[in-house]
């Protein structure tokens, strides 16, 4: 039932439920969650605030300003570009439709890098390619704050965001941006001890299919991976042992099905140890391998 088809007030707790339904009715997969967000926003209130007045009825101007976001995510655009914010890793990201919106399984990218640089806190060179709003080399310069980080993205409108992400966060005196594809913008000779990458890897002709959410709002540049989808995954991994230290790790995010070919073509360019990493759906998400270290 419409909030209009009734004369009880349109308190808090009905107009999240009716926007709920309509949500779910488009196909969104948090349906709840999108409406108190989006209420939350209005209102200035968090979600707990919320339940707490579930009763009080809105106003006019809170209405008409609630009914105009609802109709933005019911056309499929994103919470996260609607909120212009999205949470990765513990830490409050702004994004627009410049960047791609951080995603929960990213955020074992970075886990596996804090993992990998746990045992030298002290001083070490990362890399960040196609880093988009920033959320993987920010989060990691967050943790290790004796590290340098460098990270690159072939779009400026991409590394605006980034920048001011790690402005906000208070990460911009360890961090590097280059405007450029992949390793073109790095010296060469340049050695880092970690990189890592959530480049574009879906193949070009999966593209139509997937979410509006998805293929009518996030930039294509940062999901198109060309015909197979390994356009960009091939040529970091081809480039990257130039670009490593011995012992180094590469550590890649992939698309479903893809960590195969990924691990092969690591072994194929002489990295060792090369393992598949599930994200939180058990699908392979992360790739690593790591240039073998020279010996002694
Ligand atoms: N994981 C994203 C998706 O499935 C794609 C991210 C990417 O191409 N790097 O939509």
């Amino acid at each position: 039932m419409s909030p209009s088809e009734t004369s009880d007030p349109w308190t808090v707790s009905r107009m999240i439920a009716w926007a709920a339904d309509d949500f779910r009715s488009k196909g969104s997969d948090s349906p709840r969650l999108d409406a108190e967000l989006l209420l939350g926003r209005i209102l200035d209130k968090d979600r707990v605030a919320l339940i707490m007045e579930a009763g009080r009825p809105l106003n006019d101007d809170e209405l008409r300003a609630f009914k105009q976001l609802v109709v933005r995510r019911r056309r499929g655009e994103p919470i996260a570009y609607i909120l212009g914010q999205r949470e990765f890793y513990g830490h409050v990201f702004r994004v627009d439709k410049n960047v791609l919106v951080p995603r929960p399984d990213t955020e074992i990218l970075v886990g596996l890098a804090l993992k990998e640089t746990q045992k030298n806190d002290q001083f070490g060179l990362a890399l960040d390619l196609c880093t988009g709003s920033g959320c993987v080399a920010v989060s990691f310069a967050l943790e290790r704050p004796n590290w340098r980080v460098t990270a690159t993205d072939l779009s400026a409108g991409a590394l605006g965001v980034a920048r001011a992400n790690a402005e906000r966060l208070g990460a911009s005196w360890s961090l590097n941006f280059r405007e450029g594809s992949l390793f073109e913008c790095i010296a060469p000779g340049t050695k880092f001890d970690v990189i890592v990458s959530n480049p574009p890897y879906i193949p070009s002709g999966e593209i139509a299919e997937l979410k509006a959410d998805i293929k009518d709002f996030e930039p294509r540049i940062a999901l198109d991976g060309g015909p197979k989808g390994f356009d960009l995954v091939d040529v970091i991994i081809q480039q990257a042992p130039n670009f490593l230290a011995p012992g180094g790790l590469l550590a890649l995010e992939i698309g479903a099905g893809q960590a195969p070919h990924t691990a092969s073509l690591m072994r194929a360019q002489g990295f060792v140890d090369t393992a598949s990493h599930a994200d939180y759906g058990h699908i392979e998400r992360v790739v690593t391998g790591r240039i073998a270290e020279r010996d002694a």
